[in-house]
């Protein structure tokens, strides 16, 4: 799952970007409000925090603009302390969560995975696809309740599956979630990933769809 972070206050977005990628997010930074925009109108993630008060564009007017171009991703806000107006405006602005400053990087995490659990229909905390479960608080795997090893990209790319359960995943739309950033993307390596998670988690626990893409659980 990829996370777009919004924040300028330096310290704060370096700490909120190495608890996420702990967790295993793939996480891109944007600093002020025009990269932020940028980034969420032409590339894919599948949750954004965002602070509200952000040089060049205020995250505000972002959010509005987002919502009215139609683009859903969960939106968490971040607010200044005790600022309730900033949060009204957040939320009818289209937000759906926030946080006032200052917070625990742990509920910023909490809620993170609470958005993105419902974004994507699922009511449990550990996800489950037949012999597979993976807990995504403690970003751990396991076939058959035995406790199974994976990389951070291995990890990722099937938890996007997973959070996409019954669903075909294209190797592109895998490519755009599991790498922070788009230098980083090499078409050929979903499949090295693809193959190593079937060695680790049993050849049918990942199914292709020829010329389509992959899939956990063929039915939800
Ligand atoms: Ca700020």
């Amino acid at each position: 799952m990829r996370i777009l972070l919004a924040e300028d206050e330096t310290a704060l977005a370096a700490q909120l970007a190495a608890a996420l990628g702990d967790a295993g997010y793939a996480v891109e930074c944007a600093e002020d409000g025009e990269r932020a925009d940028e980034l969420a109108q032409t590339e894919s993630f599948d949750a954004i925090v965002l602070d509200l008060g952000l040089p060049k564009l205020d995250g505000l007017s972002l959010l509005r603009a987002w919502r009215e171009a139609g683009v859903s991703t969960p939106v968490l806000v971040l607010t200044a302390r005790g600022s309730w107006h900033e949060k009204v405006q957040g939320i009818d602005g289209g937000a759906d969560d926030y946080m006032a400053k200052p917070f625990r990087i742990e509920e910023v995490l909490a809620r993170l995975r609470a958005l993105i659990r419902r974004s994507s229909g699922q009511i449990a905390a550990e996800l489950r696809c037949g012999a597979v479960t993976l807990d995504p608080k403690a970003a751990r795997v396991a076939v058959d309740g035995a406790p199974v090893k994976l990389t951070s990209h291995e990890y990722r790319v099937l938890a996007y599956l997973m959070h996409h359960r019954g669903q075909i995943v294209s190797q592109s739309e895998l490519i755009e979630h599991i790498y922070a950033q788009s230098f980083d993307r090499e078409s050929n390596t979903v499949e090295v990933f693809i193959a190593r998670l079937r060695r680790k988690l049993g050849t049918a626990s990942i199914e292709t769809v020829r010329g389509m893409g992959y899939r956990m659980g063929s039915t939800s």
